[in-house]
Order: C-alpha cells, then sequence, then structure tokens
C-alpha cells in the first residue's frame, strides 16, 4: 500500500497541486492540501508541489504466496453476437499441451447469457475443456468491463488457476488488463508462444519486444499467481473439435446487479468497411510496391476471383492507401490463412509476424533479395502490375468466374 504525506509545515498553500490531480482527490482546507480518498498514488502532485511538502510513502508488499494451492489452466470462452470467438478454440489447444505438461486439468472460464450459455459450455468442452467454470447472468448479453471482471476475479480468488488465457481481442484486451490489476498479478500481452519451462514449471511467455527485433520470453515472478498472457486470433492453429467429449460445468453466481454496472451499452454502430481478414481462407495482400491508391486495383481485382480478402503492409496503411483494417502484422493482424499472396513488401520482420504462419506464401516482388521470398513457398520476381492482372485472368479462366 501507498500513503500520500503532506506536510502542514511545508505547504505554502500555492495550490499548485491541485489542478494537476487527474482525479480531483487534492483540495484546500485553510491554506494547506488535503487529500480524500479518491487518490491513486499516481504521484503528479508530488512532482509538481515547488516545495516539497507532497511525499509518497510506499510499503513493499513482502508477498509469499502457497504456490501448490494454483492449479490448473484456464482459458476465459469469449464471445461476441451469440458466437463462441474461434480465438478461445486455439487457446484450448494451446492450453492442452500447457497442462498436459504440467499435469492438470484444462478449464474453460465462461460468463454468459442464461439463454447461450450451456450451449458455449458444451462448445469449449468439445475443444478440450475438461471443465467449464460458469457464470450465468443476463448482465453479461453484451460485454462490459464491470460483470466480466467482477466474475472472473471472484472465480479465480475462489479456485486459484495457476494459468489464464485470453484472446488478445478488443474484449481479451479491455478485460485481462482489469483482471490483473484487480488481482495484481502480472499479464503478458500479445504472446506468439507458450510453453512450461521444464525445470521450474513456470509458463514461458514468448512475445516479440523492441519493435518485433527480438524476441523475449518472460516468466512471471515466483509469488504471483496466476500467470496471465493474451495471444492474436490465428497465432495458435484451431484443435480438432470432438463433440463426443464430456466434461463438467461448474456454476457460480455473480455477486454483482446491474445498478452497480457502471457503464450501459446504448448502441452498437459497425465500422463502415468490414474486413475479415482473420477469418479469411486466401488473402491478397498489397505494400508500398503498389504505388497509390490506385495501385490496390488490380490487388482488389485478384481478391475478388479468389474469394479473398485484401490485406496491406503498413506501409500502405501509414502512406494512406488503404484503412488500418486492411494492416497485417505486429501493429496490425495476425492471419493465418491458406494461401497468402504478397504483391510489392518486401517482408520486413514486423509484417512476417502478422502472417508468418500462412500455409501457403506467394511472393510477387521485382527485387529477387526482398526477405519476403526466404519465407514464401512460392516466389515471382516481377513487376507486380504486370504479374497480378496475369494471375486474375488465368485464375478467371480456371475458375469460371
Ligand atoms: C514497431 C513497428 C511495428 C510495425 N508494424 C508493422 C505491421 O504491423 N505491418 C507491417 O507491414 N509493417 C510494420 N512495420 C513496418 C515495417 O518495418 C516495414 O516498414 C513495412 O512492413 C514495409 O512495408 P512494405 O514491405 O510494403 O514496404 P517496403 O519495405 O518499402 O517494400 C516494398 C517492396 O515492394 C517492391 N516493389 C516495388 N515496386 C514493385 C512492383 N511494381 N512490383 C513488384 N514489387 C515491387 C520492392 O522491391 C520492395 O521489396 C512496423 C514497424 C515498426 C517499427
Amino acid at each position: 500500500m501507498a500513503r500520500l504525506l503532506i506536510d502542514k509545515d511545508l505547504c505554502t498553500g500555492c495550490e499548485s497541486c491541485v489542478p494537476v490531480c487527474p482525479f480531483g482527490a487534492l483540495s484546500m482546507k485553510e491554506g494547506i492540501a488535503v487529500v480524500d480518498e479518491k487518490c491513486t498514488f499516481c504521484g503528479a502532485c508530488v512532482d509538481v508541489c515547488p516545495v516539497n511538502a507532497i511525499t509518497m510513502e510506499k510499503e513493499e508488499k513482502a508477498v509469499t504466496i502457497d504456490t501448490s494451492a494454483f492449479k490448473d489452466v484456464w482459458v476465459f470462452i469469449e464471445h461476441e453476437f451469440g458466437k463462441v470467438s474461434g480465438v478461445s478454440f486455439e487457446l484450448l489447444g494451446e492450453g492442452r499441451k500447457l497442462a498436459n505438461a504440467l499435469g492438470c486439468k484444462l478449464c474453460g472460464m465462461l460468463f454468459a447469457d442464461p439463454e447461450l450459455a450451456e450451449g458455449f459450455a458444451k462448445e469449449a468442452i468439445a475443444y478440450g475443456a475438461e471443465r467449464v467454470y460458469l457464470v450465468e447472468s443476463p448482465l453479461f448479453k453484451i460485454y462490459r468491463t464491470d460483470p466480466y471482471a467482477k466474475a472472473a476475479v471472484d472465480l479465480i480468488r475462489k479456485y486459484k488457476p495457476e494459468i489464464v488465457l485470453f484472446g488478445a481481442t478488443t474484449q481479451g484486451r479491455d478485460f485481462a488488463g482489469t483482471v490483473a490489476t484487480t488481482l495484481e498479478v502480472g499479464l503478458t500481452a500479445d504472446c506468439t508462444g507458450l510453453d512450461i519451462d521444464p525445470e521450474t514449471k513456470y509458463l514461458r511467455q514468448t512475445r516479440p519486444a523492441f519493435g518485433g527485433n527480438i524476441m523475449a520470453t518472460i516468466l512471471d515472478y515466483p509469488n504471483y499467481r496466476p500467470q496471465m498472457a493474451t495471444v492474436r486470433p490465428k497465432v495458435f492453429p484451431m484443435p480438432e473439435r470432438d463433440d463426443s467429449r464430456k466434461g463438467e460445468i461448474i456454476r457460480e453466481p455473480l455477486q454483482m446487479t446491474e445498478e452497480q454496472v457502471r457503464t450501459k451499452v446504448l448502441e452498437f454502430i459497425r465500422g463502415t468497411e468490414t474486413v475479415n481478414l482473420a477469418d479469411a481462407e486466401i488473402i491478397v495482400s498489397g505494400g508500398r510496391g503498389v504505388g497509390g491508391p490506385e495501385g490496390f486495383k488490380p490487388i482488389r481485382e485478384l481478391a475478388e476471383v479468389l474469394g479473398a480478402a485484401v490485406g496491406a503492409s503498413r506501409a500502405a496503411v501509414d502512406s494512406g492507401w488503404i484503412s488500418y483494417e486492411h494492416q497485417v502484422g505486429q501493429t496490425g493482424r495476425t492471419v493465418r490463412p491458406k494461401i497468402y499472396i504478397a504483391c510489392g513488401i518486401s517482408g520486413s520482420i514486423q509484417h512476417q509476424a502478422g502472417m508468418k504462419t500462412s500455409e501457403i506464401i506467394v511472393a510477387i516482388n521485382k527485387d529477387p533479395e526482398a526477405p519476403i521470398f526466404k519465407i514464401a513457398t512460392y516466389g515471382i520476381v516481377g513487376d507486380l502490375f504486370t504479374v497480378v492482372p496475369m494471375l486474375t485472368e488465368e485464375f478467371k479462366k480456371r475458375l469460371g468466374r
């Protein structure tokens, strides 16, 4: 715990601390600054006090927990618009390997409206969960941070999982961060690899660092449990679904009422352009080599003939030639299509981070030394404005489109 101390003898009543507090926790009383319970100990006031009258006292917590009490691998079963997100099943596939390495159970953590809950739980079991911890409530109809975090924190405190995995989706990123800060545990975001350290049995969480130039493997501090990580969709393969699998469902009540939820969802407004890169089986992507917004015309034409989605490198997005929803790579989408056709893309490490696990990579580039050829299944050295229309014509003929 921290404490904010205001030295009454030093305080000159200059009021410089009052406006800098982002939480309105400081006010003046009889010419001296006073702090109230809204203080979050962010330290903003400490930095501005010209006479050093404000100090922060931090008590280092000597944390020692019984780590042996924490067991099992949990996966957050995310759903939206009445459908479980594919990333949850991918995480169950990866979670199975971790649970096997630890000799423990693989479990799902599911919060859902009673109308949909049972079906979602059965799906999680079909993808490998041996047990599903289920909290049912109409409050879960649409994702909101408060009820989800309350349910997760209560479950985790009660059942003590060793590892909890979340999809690095919009929902998962918001939710996992809230759960981690409430439980005061670590969270490794956007992992691209997970495994168990054979000696310590800790979770090894691998993710790109320093702009994708190195891969860092992160271990949680031994006295903090559970170990928590987020993983983007399509990083891990989809496991086999087996509807004959049997599993246990453990139900817990939600200790929260609608009045206690701080957000109300008034309306959903979908983006104007819907680009479903994550689910596309074929992606045709353009990079700086397309030369401008009109350079995406042959890319779109090829994509249309193939029934593919259109992707892009960050260079093309940053140039304003195509919108961000199309960006593939470390700061864009991670994709795993059957075929990825990279046109005029050099193949930087950051672009590769989002597409290198594609089943077949076709690279079209006029520079034979371009790094993309090192990971390409098929490489075509040539001008994309000649090669791409030729491919479109040929596919039109062969596919009868
Ligand atoms: C922190 C960080 C995050 C990043 N995140 C991403 C990300 O998510 N996604 C991403 O893509 N990048 C990302 N980048 C940027 C990345 O480093 C590269 O700058 C970017 O990928 C380059 O895009 P490009 O391959 O389209 O362009 P270039 O590297 O300029 O390559 C263009 C290629 O087109 C070829 N070419 C030119 N004209 C033609 C033609 N007519 N026909 C055929 N080939 C042609 C050239 O030979 C060249 O190989 C990130 C960078 C940083 C630092």
